[in-house]
């Protein structure tokens, strides 16, 4: 104890008894970590996950979530990040160098070819879109510099299923990493290191945001492995980059993860009751939904999801041509219990009108549907509801 209480409030000797448990595990937060020696210090190898360096290089709280997540994916090896697209982002910068060339499906989400088409073109590093739909176009363009290989089931906002053992095993044959973007999937739906007949992804990245995080107030990805040098060459881009998760932030997903289950299967019923109660409607040419018969890809989906019966509460719907995107404008704003907004994974049902043919290669031709898409993400609330706010905005289109 020192003689002036200022100090004593920072220096004090009261430590709360030792054993506490609870359900939910505590919040360590820190920038700064306190060794108990210079020995201690120096000996302390940050790459090491049996102590703690920096608060950058993980907490008990981080990395209590990186092995829940890494669980939860059926990996080894996990990093935590401030944002799924950041998550795409470390598996980029640490896999690719100048002359390289990664190839990412059309519909793949839309800030991952950005990034590409923005740093990884000014780093030196080119890509191609193909067609995930078809295999033999990836197949056709991996080529001597091609290093990575970008999958997403289902396609963004398009939501056509691709056959992922397939493009998979195009990849490790060809020798290339295959990384996923299993935001969709969240590690329910499927087990991306585990598609059959022995066939895994190298790398599976998550946007905690969606359903992880379940509340829409929380930004976070996650890298996983499940090879020991594919996990450092990610945390060596991790560390160099400073890509560190806040403590809060982990502790609501921490929260949020032993209900995700229940959630993911409730947004999946309702939204499958919503997508077949639109597909009747005079006024929708079309609903995209992988589980719904006639959706593109929906045996693939079948293959991959059909033992488990999951899907994301997500889906889209074309209208019919004679509507104006104008008026399926009105329609989305005609909505009150969907709120206009990105992202999805929370309570709330969010929709968002997309102009899919400014979003897609029209050199590929894999979009050639007339008509104005809407996507929805279905919420927590009573389906009725939902069911009663769509038919009414549906007046709004006249
Ligand atoms: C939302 C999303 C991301 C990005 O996640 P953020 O945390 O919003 O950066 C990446 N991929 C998919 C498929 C997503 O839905």
């Amino acid at each position: 104890m020192s003689n002036k209480p200022v100090t004593d409030l920072i220096h004090h000797a009261y430590l709360p008894p030792a054993g506490f448990d609870a359900p939910q595990p505590g919040i360590f937060k820190a920038s700064t970590v306190i060794f108990a020696n210079t020995a201690a210090m120096r000996a302390r190898d940050w790459r090491n996950k049996n102590g703690y360096t920096y608060g950058l290089h993980g907490t008990p709280t981080t990395f209590m979530l990186e092995e829940r997540i890494a669980s939860l994916e059926g990996g080894k090896h996990c990093a935590l990040v401030p944002s799924g697209l950041a998550a795409i982002a470390n598996v980029a910068m640490a896999l690719l160098k100048s002359g390289d060339e990664v190839l990412i499906p059309d519909n793949a989400y839309g800030p991952n070819k950005a990034l590409a088409d923005g740093e990884l073109k000014a780093w030196g590093i080119t890509h191609q879109l193909y067609d995930a739909m078809n295999p033999a176009d990836l197949q056709a363009r991996i080529g001597a510099k091609t290093k990575l290989v970008w999958l997403e089931a289902p396609g963004s906002v398009t939501m056509e299923f691709p056959d992922l053992p397939e493009l998979t095993r195009i990849c490790r044959d060809a020798g290339v990493l295959a990384a996923l973007d299993n935001t969709w999937g969240a590690g329910l739906a499927f087990n991306p290191f585990d598609l059959g007949n022995g066939v895994a992804v190298d790398i599976s990245v998550h946007a905690l945001t969606k359903y992880p995080s379940g509340g829409g107030d929380v930004l976070m990805g996650a890298v996983v492995t499940r090879d020991d040098d594919l996990a450092e060459r990610i945390k060596m881009t991790h560390m160099r980059v400073g890509l560190g998760v806040a403590a809060n932030d982990a502790e609501a997903v921490l929260r949020s993860l032993p209900s995700m289950h229940l959630r993911y299967r409730a947004h999946d019923i309702a939204a499958r009751e919503l997508a077949l109660w639109l597909q009747a409607r005079p006024e929708i040419a079309r609903v995209l939904h992988p589980a719904l018969q006639g959706s593109q890809g929906h045996r693939h989906w079948q293959a991959l999801c059909g033992a488990n019966d999951l899907a994301a509460g997500l889906f889209s719907v074309v209208f019919d041509e004679r509507y104006s995107a104008a008026q399926v404008d009105a329609f989305c704003d005609a909505l009150t219990l969907f709120k206009l907004g990105y992202s999805w994974g929370g309570p709330m049902s969010l929709v968002v009108p997309y102009d899919i043919a400014s979003m897609r290669s029209a050199r590929l031709g894999t979009w050639t549907q007339k008509g104005t898409l809407v996507r929805f993400s279905i919420g927590l609330e009573a389906v009725q509801d939902l069911r009663a706010d769509l038919e009414k905005a549906m007046g709004a289109l006249a």
